[in-house]
């Protein structure tokens, strides 16, 4: 390797907005052939905003569900946390006992003397908490980058809260760009297949993997490296630090915390989804030069 080209490559890189941490970072992004996304706070702008509150006839209205949520909400730092507290902006919320964050389901806390559970349709189904029917909303209405959370109390299904979320400006070009590269697309997350399936389908992505836990994302990358591809992930580093630093090339979106971006090689600080594909045509550019 020519040290000249790789100082080159990485002044280019910066005058992109691209940080390069290391040679190998660059010489790794040169032969990616997959890149994996994560969807909520990279593909969408994790500034969630809810949009229904859908009381069940047990909770006294929107007002007392969204209480009880947002309550049990102060104390996580998750993107829906903090769109659930700003819906329940003007509203006394109650103090809350025994709170615990249940990564990349939800969150639960005891609030006056109830036991609250705020989170996917995954996490009350392993408490065996059935959702009224109305609370399962015909696809039409999930609409794009929407997603649901489900709120019980005391084991009994309370209502649902509904949040959009959305897609960056710059993901369908981004994409785009990616498969103009030749390079295959993985949308990866931790939200249900329908919530996933709408943004994948707006953006152009094929293959979906869903109801992924944050534990299990590095998981799918090994997977994926096993099967012989070499995986570029692309996260915001909430719940996928693991699988930044897993993967061959990890590129860490500007809004990532301090954690992914240690895990990344590659820190993307433009807030343009183009960086992706600039990253690795430059990787790959070079490369050339080197080789
Ligand atoms: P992603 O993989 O898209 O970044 P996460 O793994 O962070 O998503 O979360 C997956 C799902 O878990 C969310 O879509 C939501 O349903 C649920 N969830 C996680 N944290 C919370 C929370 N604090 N409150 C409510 N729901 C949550
Ligand atoms: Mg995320």
């Amino acid at each position: 390797a020519t040290p000249t080209a790789l100082m080159v490559g990485i002044g280019r890189g910066a005058s992109l907005g691209i940080l390069i941490k290391g040679q190998d970072a660059l010489e790794a992004s040169g032969v990616i052939d997959t890149v994996v996304l994560d969807k909520t706070g990279t593909l969408t702008t994790g500034e969630m905003t809810v949009t229904t509150v859908e009381p069940a006839v047990t909770v006294d209205g929107d007002d007392e569900l969204l209480r009880y949520a947002a309550s049990v909400e102060r104390g996580s730092e998750h993107p829906i946390a903090r769109a659930i507290e700003r819906g329940a902006a003007g509203l006394d919320l109650l103090p809350v006992d025994n709170f615990e964050t249940l990564p990349g389901l939800g969150a639960s806390g005891t609030v006056a003397g109830h036991h609250v559970l705020v989170g996917s349709p995954a996490l009350l189904e392993t408490h065996n908490i059935k959702p009224t029917p109305q609370a399962i909303a015909p696809p039409e209405q999930s609409g794009v980058g929407r997603g649901v959370v489900y709120v019980a109390i005391d084991g009994v299904f309370a209502g649902s809260i509904r949040l959009s979320d959305d897609i960056r400006s710059s993901a369908r070009e981004a994409v785009g760009a990616l498969h103009a590269q030749g390079l295959r697309t993985i949308l990866l997350t931790g939200d249900d297949a329908p919530a996933a399936r709408a943004v994948a389908a707006d953006l152009g992505i094929g293959d979906v993997r869903a109801n992924v836990l944050p534990a299990d994302k590095a998981g799918v990358i090994a997977q994926l490296q096993a099967d012989g591809r070499r995986v570029a992930m692309v996260g915001d580093g909430i719940n996928d630090a693991a699988a930044l630093a897993t993967a061959d090339l990890g590129l860490a979106v500007v809004s990532g915390t301090d954690i992914a971006l240690k895990s990344a090689d590659i820190v993307l600080v433009r807030d343009h989804l183009g960086v992706i594909p600039d990253a690795i045509g430059l990787a790959r550019k070079t490369r050339q030069t080197i080789h």
